[in-house]
Order: structure tokens, then C-alpha cells, then sequence
């Protein structure tokens, strides 16, 4: 449980809707803000990084498969097979696609550690002694928005510090227990940055080909964490680079202003709908912060299933959001909906990739450079939204695209 000396959020998460609540979040609703639906509950509890269904299958029997350690190990090249999007050539992609992600991750893996994925990203010059002043958060917030960019970041926000969202432990590869989860002292905020995934590639989920386009999002996201906590350090401030550890990064990416959430466990985002993975760099940089917005997700979420009914191993759920997950792999006393992950792993283990159907086939994965799909998504966010649900199924639009014509393309 979160240290209670330290100031306490309010209860609520600023996320989800009224509608579509069960008693459980309607009661916490009546007891709490009005404008939040995304409950937190008496029951709630940290999560313990041991749990998540990665780190299981590096201790836990009933996770473990033989496929697992690929998970881990983009290092060696997986035997090609039959079937479009399984080739060498799909494995060689995807593979060299986490390349820069591995070599961060790799240099204290001796000692346990994995950073981005266990630990955060070691600094490789340290704070500078003399420190700027702030007068204007608003301004350093709009400067350090546009420094994100320009390291490679689609999409910026930034909200203060929420322990209940931090791991309760870290994950010790080495002794496969837990390890604290320590942070410096005095940090205050959470830059979130997303990387948005590339379409082309996404369209052709499930295939080892569509993995490139997780493994390159890692890769950027590691380059752009460091060169901006490095810029934030060299301003006298501390910085603190982190992916997939420390934190779960789908509550901050939403308290950020990012996006809002999905039945399929997704943030989805405005500017790229669920196509986006989420980092973060801890600071004590004072800046002015962004608020939750809403668009509608989780009203055009109660009346769709899609992803539900496409997951291979049904591992989504249906209907209204509840308190508790399936398993031990899931947060507990957070209303919400919550997937199946020791189904989803078991799938992606059998099929030796990385799976997102359920980001392919999401209405609101479009290209939204184009002038008709951001019309949809603005009709989406209103009683027209069973209308739009409709045409995009009659038009079959996240139709899977075969990974063969991806590499056709190429050679154009
Ligand atoms: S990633 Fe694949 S298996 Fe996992 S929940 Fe999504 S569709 Fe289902
Ligand atoms: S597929 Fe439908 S139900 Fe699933 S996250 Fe997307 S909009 Fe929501």
C-alpha cells in the first residue's frame, strides 16, 4: 500500500463513465467525484511486478513454456516455419527491430537487473550542479513537450507522481524474488511519452512481421527516455528514464491526458487510437500539469466487442467492468476491464510472437492523417456512434493484411 505520510491522491482515478458501471463502481461513483468512472476500491492493492505474466514465466511452472525465454531473447533468431509472416526474413525484421532495446536491457542483467523492463535506464552522465530556475511551469512544460518531440516522441503529457500505480516490488531476475523499488527521493512528476506504432505493420497482426512494430517502438522509446532525462539532468534537475519497470504506465498515460481506456486493456489515443506504447521519465522538474480528457472510448466500448470476439483465446472480457481480474496477473480493486493474461501469454507462446489483434481490429486503429477517419472518430464520440460502429464493420476496415504483401510493397 502506498506510504500513508505522503500525500494521497483522491480515490477516484480521473477516467471511464457513468454508463455501463457495475454496483460496485456505481456505489464508489456515488461516494466520489462525479466526473470519474475508472474506480479505485477498499480492496485495492498495489501490483507486485512478480505477478505480471512475463516475469511469471521466468518462475512460476504453470506459466513456463518452452517458448517463453523468446520472449527475452530477441537475440537468437527463432526457426522459421510455414506460413506467411513466419519466415526468416519476418524473423530476421522483427528481431533486429529490438536491437537497441536489448542493449539497454542487457547491461546489468549479471546483476539481475533488465533495464526498461525491470529496472530504469541507468544515466550515463550525471545531474549538472547548477540548476536553472523555474518561473513559468507553463512555459517549461510547453519547452520540454517540444524537446520530447523532437527526440523522437509522437505524443506528450505530464501529471504529478501516483504511488498506487508504482510496482510494489521489482522483479529480481537473478534470485527470481523481489527487489525494492526505490526511485531518488523528492521527484514530484511524470513525463509520459508515446511512440505511435506503424500502421502498415499492425494491419498485418498476428505474424512475426508485425512484431517489428512493438520491438522498434521499445528501441525509440529507450533512445528518446535517455536523451530527454539526460536534457532534464543537464538543467540541474533529476531524471529518471523508465519503460515497462517501476510503474504500469497505462494509469499515468491516462492521468497525463493521453487517451482513454479500452476494453482491450489499450489506451487509446486521439491521434493513433491504440497504436501507441507509453515511457516515462520521473522528475522533480516543476511544471504545469495536463488533465484527463475524454472522447468518448468508453461509451463506443459498451456498445462494441470487437475485440473481445477477435482475441484467438478470449482472453478480453465482455460486458460491464469489474473489480477484480481473472488471475493473479492483473491489478486487484481498480474497476475496470480487465483481460485474461495467462490466456493471452499462453497464446502468444504457442504462436512464438507477440499478438495484437485486438489493437488491429479496435475501430479507432485508423490512420487519422486522413481527413474521413478523423470525421469517424469525432462521430464515434457521439449518439452516432453505434452508426459509425456499424459502416466500419460493413466495410471491413481492419481487415488483417497479409505479411507477404507487406514485403511486396517494399520492393516497389
Ligand atoms: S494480444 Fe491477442 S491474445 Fe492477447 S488479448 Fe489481445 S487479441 Fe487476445
Ligand atoms: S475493439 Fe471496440 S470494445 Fe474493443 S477497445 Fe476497440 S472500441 Fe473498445
Amino acid at each position: 500500500m502506498p506510504d500513508s505520510k505522503e500525500p494521497q491522491p483522491p480515490r477516484n482515478w480521473p477516467q471511464n463513465h457513468p454508463s455501463g458501471l457495475d454496483d460496485v463502481s456505481r456505489r464508489y461513483r456515488r461516494e466520489g467525484d462525479k466526473a470519474a468512472d475508472f474506480v479505485v476500491t477498499e480492496n485495492f492493492e498495489q501490483f507486485n511486478q512478480i505477478d505480471d505474466v512475463f516475469r511469471r514465466s521466468q518462475w512460476d511452472d504453470s506459466i513456463r513454456t518452452e517458448n517463453s525465454e523468446q520472449f527475452y531473447r530477441s537475440h537468437v533468431l527463432p526457426k522459421p516455419r510455414k506460413g506467411d509472416g513466419f519466415t526468416q526474413r519476418d524473423f530476421a525484421f522483427r528481431n533486429a527491430s529490438w536491437t537497441l532495446a536489448n542493449i539497454f536491457s542487457d547491461r546489468g542483467e549479471e546483476e539481475g537487473r533488465r533495464e526498461g523492463f525491470l529496472d530504469p535506464l541507468d544515466p550515463y552522465f550525471p545531474k549538472a550542479e547548477q540548476k536553472i530556475e523555474v518561473e513559468d511551469p507553463t512555459r517549461i512544460a510547453r519547452e520540454i513537450k517540444n524537446i520530447c518531440k523532437f527526440f523522437g516522441a509522437h505524443i506528450v503529457g505530464i501529471t504529478n507522481i501516483d504511488k498506487r500505480w508504482h510496482y510494489q516490488n521489482r522483479y529480481d531476475l537473478k534470485n527470481q524474488g523481489d527487489r525494492p523499488n526505490d526511485l531518488p527521493d523528492g521527484l514530484t512528476n511524470v513525463i509520459v511519452i508515446g511512440h505511435a506504432m506503424d500502421y502498415d505493420l499492425v494491419q498485418t497482426y498476428p505474424s512475426a512481421l508485425a512484431g517489428a512494430s512493438c520491438g522498434s517502438g521499445y528501441s525509440h522509446e529507450a533512445a528518446s527516455v535517455v536523451q530527454i532525462s539526460q536534457y532534464i539532468r543537464n538543467l540541474g534537475y533529476e531524471a529518471v528514464s523508465s519503460m515497462n519497470d517501476t510503474a504500469l504506465a497505462v494509469p499515468y498515460a491516462i492521468k497525463a491526458g493521453l487517451g482513454e481506456y479500452g476494453r482491450n486493456q489499450l489506451v487509446i489515443t486521439p491521434e493513433f487510437g491504440p497504436r501507441v506504447r507509453f515511457s516515462k521519465i520521473f522528475t522533480d522538474l516543476p511544471m504545469a500539469l495536463d488533465q484527463p480528457k475524454k472522447f468518448g472510448i468508453t461509451e463506443f466500448c459498451n456498445i462494441c466487442e470487437r475485440c473481445a470476439d477477435a482475441c484467438p483465446p478470449k482472453a478480453i472480457p465482455r460486458g460491464q467492468p469489474t473489480e477484480f481480474g481473472p488471475n493473479k496477473s492483473s491489478i486487484r480493486g481498480v474497476v475496470k476491464w480487465t483481460a485474461d493474461c495467462e490466456k493471452c501469454f499462453g497464446y502468444w507462446a504457442r504462436m512464438g510472437s507477440d499478438c495484437a489483434i485486438c489493437m488491429r481490429v479496435c475501430p479507432f486503429n485508423k490512420d487519422f492523417s486522413k481527413w474521413y477517419y478523423r470525421l469517424a472518430r469525432n462521430l464515434a464520440g457521439t449518439r452516432l456512434r453505434k452508426l459509425i460502429l456499424v459502416l466500419d464493420s460493413r466495410l471491413k476496415l481492419n481487415k488483417r493484411v497479409k505479411p507477404s504483401g507487406w514485403w511486396g510493397k517494399q520492393g516497389d
